[in-house]
């Protein structure tokens, strides 16, 4: 029988997880962070790094009788601001170790520096797939605006995909599923059956699989979407009963929810490959042909979703890359 959410929030809190809802000053809205009363008492997430949020973790830490400074360990699952921007502050008053994926560590600890690496990228593969300038330039200063509610973090538990850690009433097995972003992590409570999946898997929205650096620092970019999906069928074959996501409720039938995610990215990939057919179109021109003004306001997310889906049309040989030095149009092979 599929729970309610309601009825999974209370059994998780049965398990000693209880989610914090976090305020961000993103459009997403609060961020669920976890805390796992065990030992170590630990926190999944922190949310953004600002008085409001740092006001509310403390004030929902003590309705359950702790405060920032108990908090033995933080759990990050991914290398998005809104999940990990007050760590440093908890370290700070806490001592709290940091566990989080190794492969992520350099890029964590280095946050300054690495968020204007990649808004540069972001600049350069927007100005290649044909957005203009002053689109680009403008979303590069949106970003750098942001970066404040971010925060660097020294990661003192690096994880490996697949390793176990142990707490006193449980095992949490962390788990690389790359796509959303290439950090995220998620970490499996194999005997209760419970998934905390953050980001990965989200019920009201479809997680942008945004196009970035990988983690090794090599400069390409990643194939976001063809990752994604790959890590979503991974997360298909778990028998997970509750999935704990990063934002809105939490999900008790995730492998109907995966379906309908695949199938919607099989049929926007047929409709790009329509729109290449009738003639050889820029990632932008794409984008603005779906999405219309919403390609300028949100340029590079709606690049990012065309690209993912470029990517396996492009993998699949049905189209390929075309570049005049100038800007990258798809064209079909046939
Ligand atoms: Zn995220």
């Amino acid at each position: 029988m599929t729970l309610t959410p309601e009825q999974a929030l209370e059994q998780a809190a049965l398990a000693g997880i209880h989610c914090l809802r976090i305020p961000t000053p993103f459009a997403v809205g609060r961020v669920n962070c976890y805390l796992i009363e065990d030992e170590p008492l630990t926190l999944v997430d922190t949310g953004p790094n600002s008085g409001k949020a740092l006001d509310e973790l403390q004030s929902q830490l003590a309705e359950r009788g702790h405060s920032i400074d108990d908090l033995e360990l933080i759990i990050l699952t991914h290398q998005h601001i809104d999940h990990l921007g007050l760590v440093e502050i908890i370290v700070r008053h806490s001592g709290a170790e940091v566990a989080a994926l190794g492969l992520a560590a350099k890029r964590l600890a280095n946050f300054g520096e690495d968020a204007e690496r990649e808004d540069q990228f972001a600049v350069d593969l927007m100005l290649r797939n044909g957005i203009p300038e002053n689109v680009a330039f403008a979303l590069q200063s949106v970003s750098r605006s942001f970066r404040g509610w971010g925060s660097r973090a020294e990661v003192t538990k690096p994880l490996e995909d697949g390793q176990t850690m142990p707490f006193r009433d449980r095992l949490l097995q962390a788990l690389h599923r790359p796509g959303h972003s290439p950090s995220d992590t998620v970490f499996w409570d194999e005997e209760r059956r419970i998934l905390i999946a953050a980001d990965h898997l989200i019920a009201h929205i479809s997680s942008n699989p945004l196009i970035t650096q990988p983690l090794d620092g090599s400069g390409q970019r990643t194939q976001a979407l063809v990752t994604y999906i790959e890590s979503m069928r991974k997360t298909r074959e778990m028998p997970a009963e509750i999935v704990l996501s990063g934002h809105g409720e939490p999900i008790t039938d995730h492998v109907a929810l995966i379906d309908e995610r695949l199938a919607k990215h099989d049929r926007r990939k047929e409709k790009i490959f329509r729109l290449i057919e009738e003639r050889p179109r820029t990632g932008y021109e794409l984008a603005q042909a779906i999405w219309g003004n919403v390609a300028v306001t949100q340029a590079f997310l709606t690049l990012s979703e065309v690209i993912g889906h470029a990517d396996l049309l492009v993998n699949e040989g049905r189209i390929r890359e075309a570049d005049d030095g100038t800007a990258i149009r798809y064209e079909t092979t046939g």
